[in-house]
């Protein structure tokens, strides 16, 4: 392992300690809030309901605010976790703060308020500012719950995603004005700091990140036709770029700047490259939709943003591992084939069964290079395609990966061996399920979604 690779690694790892500190530091900070009201309030009279209700507030806003430091793909977090479960974590806990946030009006009326808050409308702006912080995280979450199911385009998701701080804003004047807890300089400083935080982590996301993105730049220096829709775009980077140091597995962002109607959109690519090849850096990408089906169409020489790396799908991060059984389905092979790539080319001794799923034989990308580190020795390669839709003159493995084929080409005792799976999500289920069925431990079960 080169001296890049090995630092690349270490500061990638991430660490179990280190997340379960940054999970506690997550809920000190939720409870901050509450604890300092307990400290700093004066005792009242109001009824229990009503307390619960204000307290529900305190605790959502402390919630939001903290979903901008989540959202902001920062790799100091997301290294322990990785930005997938970072992102899943977000995603709940915006439901948590909007059953807080509904909770809130909910508890008040019933401990005293009564129906006025709700129904009149001679109310002080600073209720309307709430209510509209309501109403606008409640379309954010069902936008967010639903968007694939009412076909709203990710793009249109993301627009209206982007327009999340004004909530933060609406709740901090809602709270500032019609609370009383925020007339004592304690909590206005605790309130100041989190709306800061919140600032703070949504400029860095998306205005200093996107121009910063620029040291990174790259250009398109080939592509490469792997099957018929399925193509690589080769990047090298330009002059005065940083290099990106990766493991193999990991993904980037990737924005191309083409002058077309995706100008600067930014989506998530496997990096199919192997690290130890630097200045080279490849995604494999298949046209799957409006963006992905005109990668083929892309130029040399166009200019890109590249942002990364991220994810923790690397064989590289469990060093007691060296029995591999790697199960792709379609796309899914890139981050495999990025590890392979790297066994090959540090020339360790590692066994890989590689389970390669695909409809049809027009459909296996990387076939050539497959075979040919199979033959080469390093890693020690078997690779089994297994087709879903073969023709007649196919011989070798057909149907779904399942448990059968599993146990076929693996044998009953799966003791030892640690299983790496990308593809689509059925097939994921389906695999990782025969695979708990057969006595694999989860920490010998490693997957990577293409999707958050
Ligand atoms: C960690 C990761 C690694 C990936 N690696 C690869 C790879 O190596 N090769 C490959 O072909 N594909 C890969 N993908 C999938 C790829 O990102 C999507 O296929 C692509 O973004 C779809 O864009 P589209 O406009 O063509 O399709 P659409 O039809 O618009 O989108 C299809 C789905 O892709 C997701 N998506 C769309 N746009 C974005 C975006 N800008 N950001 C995040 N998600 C989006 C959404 O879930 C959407 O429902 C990966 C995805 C992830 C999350």
């Amino acid at each position: 392992m080169t001296n890049l690779e090995t630092m690349s690694k270490r500061a990638q790892r991430g660490s179990p300690l280190v997340g379960v500190l940054l999970l506690a530091g997550y809920v000190a900070a939720l409870a901050a809030p509450l604890a300092l009201a307990l400290i700093v309030l004066p005792r009242t009279h109001d009824s229990f309901l009503w307390e619960l209700g204000k307290n529900c507030a305190l605790v959502a806003i402390a919630v939001l605010a903290l979903q901008f430091l989540l959202a902001a793909r920062l790799r100091r977090i997301t290294r322990h976790y990785g930005l997938d479960m970072v992102l899943r974590f977000h995603r709940s806990l915006a439901m948590f703060a909007l059953a807080l946030i509904v909770l809130h009006p909910a508890l008040l009326i019933a401990g005293g308020a009564g129906w006025p808050l709700l129904l009149s409308l001679r109310i002080p702006w600073y209720i309307w500012a709430g209510k509209a912080a309501l109403l606008l995280l409640l379309i954010q979450v069902v936008a967010s719950l639903l968007r694939a199911r009412i076909g709203v385009s990710f793009e249109r998701w993301r627009a209206l995603h982007n327009q999340a701080i004004v909530i933060i804003g609406l709740a901090f004047l809602h709270s500032w004005f019609a609370g009383d807890d925020l007339r004592y300089r304690p909590m206005q400083i605790l309130w100041i700091g989190l709306l800061a935080m919140a600032v703070t982590s949504y400029t860095y996301h998306k205005l200093y990140l996107p121009r910063a993105g620029k040291r990174r730049a790259y250009r398109v220096s080939g592509m490469t036709q792997e099957n018929r829709d399925v193509w690589t775009l080769s990047l090298t980077p330009t002059e005065d770029a940083e290099g990106l140091s990766f493991l193999p597995g990991q993904f980037h962002f990737l924005s191309l700047y083409r002058g077309d109607d995706h100008d600067g959109e930014e989506h998530p690519f496997t990096i199919s490259s192997s690290p130890a090849t630097p200045g080279r850096l490849t995604s494999t990408i298949k046209g799957s939709g409006d963006f992905t089906r005109t990668i083929a169409q892309t130029q040399p020489d166009v200019h890109v943003r590249v942002q990364g790396p991220f994810g923790r799908f690397s064989y590289l991060l469990h060093p007691g591992e060296s029995d591999f059984v790697f199960i792709a389905g379609g796309i899914g092979i890139t981050p495999l084939v990025s590890m392979l790539r790297h066994m090959r080319d540090t020339g360790g001794d590692l066994g890989v069964l590689l389970l390669y799923g695909n409809r049809t034989e027009e459909d296996i990308a990387f076939r050539d290079e497959l075979e040919h580190m199979a033959d080469g020795g390093h890693p020690r390669l078997t690779v089994v395609h297994v087709l879903s839709r073969p023709d007649a003159s196919w011989t070798g493995e057909a149907g779904h990966i399942d448990r059968t084929t599993i146990t076929r080409w693996c044998g009953e005792d799966l003791r030892g061996k640690a299983f790496y799976i990308c593809g689509p999500p059925p097939m994921m289920a389906a695999v990782t399920g025969a695979l708990r069925g057969l006595g694999v431990p989860p920490a010998r079960i490693h997957s990577e979604r293409f999707a958050f």
